[in-house]
């Protein structure tokens, strides 16, 4: 199965935090957190369509201005998402420059803000930069469960955890996709067509196996029959390929809501990319500083049942034993 997401951390884990995630067949990316983006070249930069920010605390969000000085004449428009506040934090960043000569570059850059409070109510604007970024054309709308954005190959949605501030933790799903054989609709004598939609919205609906299928017989009909049962042509002709999830949590503490909701959030994701900033011997430093320990992300992706853990964000206090926190992390992940 190609590997339609492709997810790298920017920096090493002693570094600010972000995750770069390639859409391989799409020719853009994703980035969750906007730590210092140096290491991401100009090409990577420009593949950005979407950035997700965890919250605004400057590890997290100082790359903002790396990646707009990188946008500034190209035509382009990249979303911006984040918990409340975003968009005039991002209103006074930009107004933090002086934009006169703008209007003369060739390409326009537009920004589009989203942010998220904890009730899921959601609030847009829009910055143009040949208007100097001028704040514009703002919506507001309710999030169903979380969802902050939903294209045709996958979602992304969010869960508001605590760190002293909200935070927002991230899933990133691709969808499922059903699969035709080509090859054995002709072995079945059946024409490859326009019936093979109504079969797929007939799946996707959850129709009964029983439900008939008006199918299109290459050649005469003859005594063959009108339709066929949705179950039969499903065995024959069809494979579901199930999308893969990772998710994306740093920066909160130890508690019982949020624990509840990251692992809900990061339920069965094939990565868990989790913060892993203390060791569990300063958990009450980790508690002070409301971030986790290795043993609290291990724990965290245990009880959400993730296949992989991948630990982040390490306080500079560990600088040369980095790897005692994957360690503490893994040995929790897998034997509690
Ligand atoms: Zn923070």
């Amino acid at each position: 199965m190609p590997r339609y997401f492709d997810p790298h951390l920017v920096n090493d884990p002693f570094g600010d935090p972000g995750l770069y995630v390639d859409l391989a067949f799409e020719r853009r990316a994703l980035i969750f957190d906007l730590g210092d983006l140096s290491r991401l070249s100009p090409r990577q930069l420009l593949r950005i369509s979407h950035a997700f920010i965890t919250h605004r605390h400057m590890d997290h969000f100082i790359g903002f201005d790396q990646l707009l000085r990188c946008i500034l004449g190209r035509e382009t428009t990249v979303g911006f998402y984040g918990p409340a506040g975003l968009i005039d934090a991002i209103e006074h960043k930009l107004k933090a420059y002086t934009w006169n000569l703008i209007a003369g570059y060739e390409g326009n850059p537009v920004l589009r803000v989203t942010e998220i409070d904890e009730k899921g109510r959601l609030a847009s604007a829009q910055f143009k930069g040949r208007l100097a970024f001028e704040r514009s054309d703002e919506t507001k709308a309710i999030s169903e469960a979380g969802v902050l954005l939903q294209e045709p190959g996958f979602e992304v949605r969010a869960a508001t955890l605590d760190h002293g501030v909200p935070t927002l933790a991230f899933a990133l799903e691709e969808r499922a996709h059903i699969n035709i054989w080509r090859n054995k609709v002709a072995a079945m004598g059946l024409e490859v067509g326009a019936w093979l939609g109504a079969f797929k919205e007939a799946i996707v609906r959850g129709s009964p196996e029983d439900t008939p299928i008006a199918v299109t017989w290459a050649g005469a009909r003859g005594e063959r029959p009108q339709s066929l049962p949705l179950g039969a042509l499903k065995n024959e002709i069809m494979r579901v390929t199930s999308g893969r999830k990772i998710a994306y949590v740093v920066d909160c503490a130890f508690t019982d809501a949020n624990v509840a909701r990251a692992v809900a959030l990061a339920k069965d994701a094939d990565i868990l990319f989790i913060e892993a900033a203390f060791l569990q011997a300063d958990s009450a430093r980790a508690g002070e500083r409301q971030h986790l320990t290795a043993h609290q992300a291990g724990t965290i992706a245990r009880r959400a049942n993730v296949k992989r853990l991948v630990t982040l964000h390490y306080s500079p206090r560990y600088q040369g034993h980095g790897e005692q926190l994957a360690q503490e992390a893994e040995a929790a992940f897998r034997n509690g």
